[in-house]
């Protein structure tokens, strides 16, 4: 007799979550964007102890209909890909169907879901088992509930860092969420104490003062610049206003936060010698290119992506920023309604 045999799908839910929910933050970063994908306009964020004891999330998007909800806690079940077609022009953040079965797989989960104006579904998950599920009546949108972080993988929990470490590197999520995600009121608090809050009305430049105070931002230009395959805009800083760590720097593509070292790299070099040794500026660079020219199927958590053309994004970064922050140019855009 043969000694393979597949593993359960508890089993391998838990497995999946190892590399998509590597700490609070990441729970908070997927269930955000899934808030995001469903077209949420107001997107409310709580957390309780750094994450590891709760995490909220509500929004007001298109809710999941009745007979959809535990297909969503299913893994690779999604509703924002059909065909490998679809696999090079993602729109949407998501797309793996792996974020909600492996949350559910290690933590307490709560959802409140509905599509239309008076009936949801509420379901009660506990470490991958459905323990209760009924109809109730709520408003269009979702909120869910993730409890008890890791309370079935010691390892993993014991492997947390303090209670501020967590709450700073999910501040630190929030805010690129919010800064890819203008149009979207976002509200973030910890034990009940509001640590952001933007207006949704779109402007990247008030995103940009919520966040890092209105002083930082009136010393930021605005620049935007195109070639054949890329549209770049954003917010660069004064080369006055820097920092020691290269945290202030927010690359998106598509709207999607993500790590580039390679494009973090060209903004720093758009400076030049302007900056001291060891000091950063403070940047959000948007980049708005053909889905077919990027791969974010790089890794579950999908902040890595391949871009092709690389080197002539870089340059087209580089040269922009630059030619922003010539002598010439540096007159501050004055803050409008801030
Ligand atoms: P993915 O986002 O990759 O599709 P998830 O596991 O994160 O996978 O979510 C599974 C599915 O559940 C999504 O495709 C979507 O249809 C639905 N869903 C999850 N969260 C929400 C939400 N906040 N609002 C509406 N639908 C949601
Ligand atoms: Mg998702």
């Amino acid at each position: 007799m043969g000694k393979i045999h597949e593993l359960t799908n508890i089993l391998a839910d838990q497995i999946a979550a190892g590399e998509v929910v590597e700490r609070p933050a990441s729970v908070v970063k997927e269930l955000v964007e899934n808030a995001i994908d469903a077209g949420s306009s107001q997107v409310d964020v709580e957390v309780e102890d750094g994450g590891l004891t709760k995490i909220r999330v509500i929004d007001n998007g298109e809710g999941i209909a009745n007979d959809d909800v535990e297909l969503a806690f299913k893994r690779h079940a999604t509703s924002k890909i059909l065909t490998k077609k679809d696999l090079f022009k993602i729109k949407t953040l998501g797309f793996r169907g792996e974020a909600l079965p492996s949350i559910a797989s290690v933590a307490d989960v709560e959802l409140e879901t509905a599509t239309n104006l008076t009936t949801g579904v509420k379901i009660k998950i506990n470490g991958g088992q459905i323990l209760e599920r009924k109809m109730i009546s709520r408003s269009q949108g979702t909120s869910i509930t993730v409890a008890n972080l890791f309370f079935n993988i010691p390892a993993r929990l014991k492997y947390m860092k303090s209670v501020q470490t967590e709450l700073a590197v999910i501040s630190d999520i929030m805010n690129r969420l919010a800064i890819g995600n203008t149009q979207i009121a976002f509200s973030f608090s910890s034990n009940g104490k509001t640590l952001l809050q933007t207006a949704g009305n779109g402007n990247l430049q008030q995103t940009i003062s919520a966040i890092y105070g209105v002083n930082n931002a009136k010393k930021m230009l605005h620049f935007s610049n195109e070639d054949l395959d890329f549209k770049i805009s954003g917010f660069v800083s004064l080369p006055e206003l820097t920092r020691a760590s290269k945290n202030y720097i927010s690359v998106l593509i598509n709207g999607r936060y993500i790590k580039n070292y390679q494009l973090s790299t060209a903004i720093i070099k758009g400076y030049g010698s302007k900056l001291m040794v060891g000091r950063y500026p403070f940047a959000v660079v948007s980049i708005v290119l053909d889905p077919l020219l990027v791969d974010v199927n790089v890794h579950p958590t999908k902040q890595e992506v391949r871009i092709s053309k690389e080197e002539q994004l870089c340059k087209l970064i580089k040269e922009s920023i630059a030619n922003r922050i010539a002598p010439e140019n540096l007159i501050p855009d004055a803050l409008k309604n801030i």
